[in-house]
Formats: structure tokens, C-alpha cells, sequence
């Protein structure tokens, strides 16, 4: 289900999560790993008002290793906590208990020697559609409890999940919209699958990732699809188109004339790309001084 944003559905997620805020501790900021900017709300600091929060970039078993810790890097300057996990499988998710512990332990250990007994850390995670909300929701309470829907101001009665003994979170996590207004972000976000291919031409977000795919991971490429030469000047687009052109022939996408599919190969570059089949790969990088 992909939600048309409009600023309506915006006012109305923004003031969801922030009446949400009102009961919880601590955020759990939920961004791709594969591209941590690009799938950040371009609002996010604004809508939290200070609430502490953690960083967790999900996806991080399709992501590039080296560059994830980059980003965890780039968080860490900024001064805020950045882990990665991968929701899926479970990899990690319980760092998210274990990092709340240690982003409140003076706050714990003030009330235990005053002799209160500290309450359940309560936490909410935020995040764009398809980021994994709901997917991490359920691996941390072991249990299937979020529906895996996306549609702001469809709030069922909300209910605390037990994770662990020290912490709680809410069952409904908090939408946000993505960054619409730089293209080059549409493409990524496209490329990933978080925006469906109804709303940019199919053709063109392949056409998006083959070049950057040329550009910074040829050799994966290469051997995915078996590719020939590599382009010499992946900023020629009848280059880029070349070599989606081979990888149509190589998966036998022809077309009366013996024509490419160019439709056809740009629907298997991108089902391949996001199962992880050419590897592990970002489409967003820290530059040297963003660190
Ligand atoms: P939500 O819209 O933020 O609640 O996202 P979902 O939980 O519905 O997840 C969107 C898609 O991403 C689903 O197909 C999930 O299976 C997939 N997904 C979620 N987390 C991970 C992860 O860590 N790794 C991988 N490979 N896929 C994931």
C-alpha cells in the first residue's frame, strides 16, 4: 500500500506522532541503511522537539558493511546513537532494549537510589513507509502485532509491547513522510522499492541504478549479468542504456526484431538489486567532509 502524501495527510501524521511523544520515552528513528539521508523525513528534528532518540538502520543484510559504519560514524558526529539492524531476521534488534538501558542509565540509577522502582522504558518507533516498522515491531515482540499497513491517521487502540523486562513499546509506530522535493532522492528512494514503480517510470529508476551500479559497483555488476566491457563514461546515457540493453539479452529479453525489452530487463535489475542478489550495496555514501 503506498500513501499519496499530500500536506494534509502530513499535518495529520505530525500531529499523530507527536501525541504520541507525549507518552514515551525515547524514539527509535527507523532509516534504510542502504541509504540513510534519502529515507530520513526532511522534518524529523522539528516533529521530535528534542525527545532523545536512537538511530537504527534497518536493512543493514542489503547494505554495504563499510559503508553502514560510515554512516554510524556520521551519526556518532552529530551526536546521535546509530546501530545497524536487520529486522528481517532479527540480526541486532535486541541492541535497541540494551541501547535504551544505557541512553537512560543515569535517569535508572537516580531513581533506584531513591528508592523507586525505575518503570519500563517506553519507546516509539518512527520511520517513512516500508522502512521495516512493522517487520521490526513484531521481531521484537516475537510475535505478529503490526499490521503491515502505511496509512497515516488509521490509528487502532494502541497498546504497550513488552520487550524484555526494562522496556515497552508502542504497537502502532509513528508514519512519516519521505523527502519528495530533490529527484536524485526519488530515484534512490525508488531504486530501494520505498516508493512503487506506478509513480516513476520503471525504465528510468533502472536506468538510475545501473549507472550508479557502473559507477561504484562494476565489478558486481559484471559478474551478476556477465557483462561485457564496462561503460567508458557512465555519464553518456546511450552508454548506460548499453549495458541494460546486455543485461536484457543476457536474461532473454527480446522482442520481435531481436530488439531489448528495455522494460522487461529494467523489472529483473531491479527485483535483483532489491533481494540482494547482486550483494550488498548502498546507494547513498558519507562524503569525507560530511564526517
Ligand atoms: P513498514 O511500512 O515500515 O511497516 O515496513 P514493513 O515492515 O512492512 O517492511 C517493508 C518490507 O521490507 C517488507 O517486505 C519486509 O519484509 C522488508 N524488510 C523489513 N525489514 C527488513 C530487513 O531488515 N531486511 C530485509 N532484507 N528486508 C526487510
Amino acid at each position: 500500500m503506498t500513501i499519496q502524501w499530500f500536506p494534509g495527510h502530513m499535518t495529520r501524521a505530525r500531529r499523530e506522532i507527536q501525541e504520541k511523544l507525549k507518552l514515551i520515552d525515547v524514539v527509535i528513528e527507523l532509516l534504510d541503511a542502504r541509504l540513510p539521508l534519502s529515507s530520513r523525513n526532511p522534518m524529523i528534528d522539528e516533529i521530535l522537539q528534542g525527545k532523545p532518540r536512537m538511530i537504527v538502520l534497518n536493512k543493514a543484510d542489503l547494505a554495504d558493511p563499510a559503508v553502514t559504519e560510515k554512516w554510524v560514524t556520521y551519526f556518532k558526529n552529530k551526536g546521535i546513537l546509530a546501530f545497524p539492524v536487520d529486522a528481517a531476521t532479527g540480526t541486532r534488534v535486541q541492541d535497541i532494549p540494551a541501547q535504551a538501558k544505557v541512553l537512560f542509565h543515569d535517569k535508572i540509577q537516580k531513581q533506584i537510589s531513591k528508592g523507586i522502582n525505575p518503570r519500563a522504558i517506553r519507546g516509539l518507533i518512527v520511520g517513512i513507509p516500508n522502512v521495516g516498522k512493522s517487520t521490526l515491531i513484531n521481531k521484537l515482540a516475537g510475535k505478529a502485532i503490526a499490521a503491515t499497513g502505511d496509512r497515516p491517521g488509521v490509528t487502532k487502540g494502541q497498546q504497550w509491547i513488552k520487550i524484555g523486562k526494562e522496556m515497552e513499546l508502542l504497537d502502532t509506530p509513528g508514519i512519516l513522510w519521505p523527502k519528495f522535493e530533490d529527484q536524485e532522492v526519488g530515484y534512490r528512494l525508488a531504486v530501494t522499492g520505498a516508493i512503487k514503480e506506478q509513480v516513476i517510470d520503471i525504465a528510468e529508476v533502472a536506468f538510475y541504478a545501473v549507472k550508479y551500479l557502473t559507477q561504484y559497483y562494476w565489478d558486481t555488476l559484471q559478474e551478476r549479468f556477465d557483462l561485457s566491457k564496462k561503460p567508458e563514461n557512465f555519464d553518456t546515457p546511450d552508454e548506460v542504456v548499453e549495458v541494460m540493453e546486455e543485461i536484457g539479452r543476457k536474461r532473454g529479453c527480446i522482442v520481435s526484431g531481436g530488439r531489448v525489452d528495455l522494460e522487461k530487463a529494467s523489472g529483473i535489475i531491479l527485483r535483483e538489486l532489491r533481494a540482494g542478489k547482486l550483494g550488498r550495496i548502498s546507494m547513498e555514501v558519507p562524503l569525507s567532509f560530511m564526517l
